[in-house]
């Protein structure tokens, strides 16, 4: 197994400036692959969706022959706009079986939201037992966009940190397996894709006038994203920062920082409750029609 959960895991010391988005940490070296590390990376892809195929479809196996066992992993991304969360959903989440897959996409709260705690529209949408989720956006807009373009006072958003950690202790008790992703792209980077989008009339629809005027937010948002992923960062629900300027270095680490997670689960497919000799013989012998 690779150590890029380790190189990217958010730890004490942690400063998001120091974080290159467009490095390649745990990458290995051109001479070593022999070849374009682009294309390496995207043909490794393959096999590591593969495994991430096998090891979801052993949860959802798993949840099925139990239902006592109530584990589920929930990849939670973060990003700022254009920061490639659809592109991740579509590239690494993709490699696995839609029916074993729960997404869900977090926009500004509704009026019905509104009146209940942040965390209630989470609670919600959490991925049943045997299920992976994805969280496009998360709570963690609660401390990011909220504190940002300051939709509640300071002691409010400040009071969600511990309130957020709680709530991912209560997650890992239900068997939640948090994986927490925040795609770091940089500024330049930002320009470039909503210069491409604005070029190409099929990528219209992606477009948001909004997200220029966030631009001029850009200091404030990457200060609540450090302090978020600083206070916010636990053992049981760790945050890793993926440096996101190429597309193919994030697919690839998003999706190692996933397989890693589901080892550390410890899956198998789950043993016959029945006999599979017996039923092998009953087939094999027929059963009389009526
Ligand atoms: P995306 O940008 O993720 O593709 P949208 O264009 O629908 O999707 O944007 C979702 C918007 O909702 C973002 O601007 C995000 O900051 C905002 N949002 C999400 N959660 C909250 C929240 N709790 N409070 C206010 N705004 C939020």
């Amino acid at each position: 197994m690779s150590n890029v959960p380790e190189l990217l895991r958010v730890g004490t010391g942690f400063a998001l400036s120091a974080v290159d988005p467009a490095g390649t940490p745990g990458l290995p070296e051109k001479k070593t692959v022999r070849k374009d590390p682009k294309t390496w990376a995207r043909e490794q892809l393959v096999d590591l969706g593969a495994q991430l195929a096998t090891q979801q479809e052993m949860l959802f196996a798993t949840a099925k022959a139990d239902p006592k066992d109530k584990r589920r992993l929930l990849l939670v991304l973060q990003a700022m706009d254009c920061g490639g969360k659809d592109g991740t959903v579509k590239k690494v989440a993709g490699t696995m079986n839609p029916q074993g897959l729960h997404i869900v996409g977090f926009g500004p709260p509704t009026a019905t939201e509104l009146r209940h705690d942040f965390l209630w529209r989470i609670h919600r949408a959490l991925p049943k037992p045997g299920l992976v989720g994805v969280f496009n956006r998360s709570h963690y807009e609660d401390v990011l966009v909220v504190r940002v373009r300051k939709l509640a006072p300071k002691r409010v958003w400040l009071s969600r940190y511990p309130q957020i950690n709680d709530f991912e202790q209560e997650l890992a008790d239900a068997g939640v397996t948090l994986v927490k992703v925040m795609l770091h792209i940089s500024f330049e980077e930002q320009q470039r894709r909503l210069l491409e989008r604005l070029r190409d009339p099929t990528k219209f629809w992606k477009y948001s006038p909004a997200d220029v005027d966030n631009r001029a937010y850009w200091p404030a948002y990457q200060e609540a994203y450090h302090d978020a992923l600083a206070h916010c960062s636990t053992d049981l629900a760790p945050w890793y920062v993926v440096p996101a300027d190429r597309k193919w270095y994030r697919d690839w680490a998003v999706a190692h920082l996933m397989l890693h997670a589901f080892k550390g689960m410890n899956l198998q497919y789950p043993p016959a409750n029945f006999d599979p000799q017996r039923e092998r013989q009953r087939i094999e012998e027929g059963v009389s029609q009526t």
